[in-house]
């Protein structure tokens, strides 16, 4: 328990359990700067809801995602890190030490504060998903393909994480269509290769997903999807900023046992939104101009996916994280140097 706001001021609170919040709590700790990690809502990060990662160096086999966090856990609570389950809903950046409020009410104090929140799998925003979500709509292959097995399944969008999950579920399902907006895979040639070569993985272009129809009792049933020759159908249906004869995109209704969204991520920085921080419209916590992990708030740090709308690498995040820490125990040090130069007492006069 963190205790309410009398409690100790720590030296350093990170906020986040990803790769980006773990690098930076191993180096905090090895800095005996006991740092507090505060796991927040989804412990661990994107990273253990990955199967196998390839890329991370050191590992020539890859390893998986879940194990990679909890070496990384085990390494940061060696020298010293302390874990709490904790989600952040406010932060009062504007007077030090900073105060983080969390869900359950508790109050956390800081000198220095490493915001390595990551970033959440985005929603595409057809109709039905609220209710279905969970019922057969899922952002996460890894923890649901296996309810697929024998289904014909879709997977929206055209990066990574749409092959990976399709990669994944063609494991378990009958079919897997791809379903992507335009007629180009954003994907890595890789990773877009080993989708093309697979038999059960088909692809439709230039397509979107409109309605996700089913119920909670019977889970997903069917999906209205749209197309255009030109890509991006939705934006061309009647209603929309641009507005086409009806005729021109078309309509189709596919029975499906799942729907699997890999349609990227949105930055989470809700928490930061009333905070001198400054947040770019992407939603994305901006850091000072160059190598730094510094933002416009002195004492405050970023690491990891919630800075980077352009790398997100598992080891870009480890970088970052190592990197905030260090740039955290330089301006500790700096500021503990400026306190002691401020006499408390005016000098005696001689
Ligand atoms: P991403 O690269 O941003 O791709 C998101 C995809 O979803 C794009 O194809 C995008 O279409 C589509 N999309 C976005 N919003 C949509 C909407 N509302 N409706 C329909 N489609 C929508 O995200 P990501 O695939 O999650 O990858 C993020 C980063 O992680 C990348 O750097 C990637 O390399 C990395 N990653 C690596 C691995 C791996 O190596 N194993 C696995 C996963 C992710 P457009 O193309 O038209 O924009």
């Amino acid at each position: 328990m963190s205790g309410g706001s009398n409690a100790a001021v720590r030296d350093v609170v990170i906020v986040g359990s990803g790769v980006a919040g773990l690098s930076a709590a191993v180096y905090a700790a090895r800095a005996d700067l006991e740092p507090l990690v505060l796991e927040g809502p989804e412990p661990g990060g994107q990273l253990t809801l990955t199967t196998d990662v390839e890329n991370y160096l050191g590992f020539p086999e890859g390893v998986g995602g879940m194990e990679l966090i909890q070496r990384g856990k085990e390494q940061a609570e060696r020298f010293g890190a302390e874990f709490e389950h904790g989600t952040v809903e406010d932060a009062t950046l504007e007077d030090r030490p900073f105060e983080l409020e969390l869900s359950d009410g508790d109050t956390v104090r800081t000198r220095a504060l490493i915001v390595a929140t990551g970033a959440s799998a985005r929603w595409v925003g057809a109709d039905g998903e609220d209710e279905l979500m969970g019922y057969g709509v899922s952002t996460c292959a890894t923890c649901d393909g296996a309810f697929n097995r024998g289904d014909d399944v879709l997977v929206i969008g055209g990066g990574d994480s749409a092959m990976e999950e399709a990669l994944f579920l063609a494991k378990f399902a009958d079919s897997v269509t791809v379903v992507h907006r335009r007629d180009e895979l954003r994907a890595s040639e890789v990773m877009a290769d080993r989708a093309r070569d697979h038999e059960k993985i088909a692809f439709r272009w230039n397509t979107e997903l409109l309605e996700i129809h089913g119920s909670r009792e019977e889970g997903v049933t069917g999906a209205t999807l749209v197309s255009h020759p030109d890509g991006h159908p939705t934006e061309k249906l009647e209603g929309s900023a641009a507005p086409r004869a009806p005729s021109e995109v078309e309509r189709e209704t596919v029975d499906v046992g799942g729907i699997f969204y890999g349609v990227g991520h949105v930055p989470n920085t809700d928490f930061l939104e009333d905070t001198p921080v400054e947040l770019a419209d992407s939603g994305h916590l901006e850091t000072l101009e160059g190598m730094t992990t510094e933002t416009a708030v002195e004492g405050v740090f970023g690491a990891g996916d919630v800075i980077d709308p352009d790398y997100r690498q598992a080891v870009t995040s480890a970088g970052a994280g190592s990197m905030a820490a260090l740039d955290a125990e330089a301006w500790l040090e700096a500021e503990a140097a400026r306190s002691e130069l401020q006499p408390s007492d005016p000098a005696p006069s001689v």
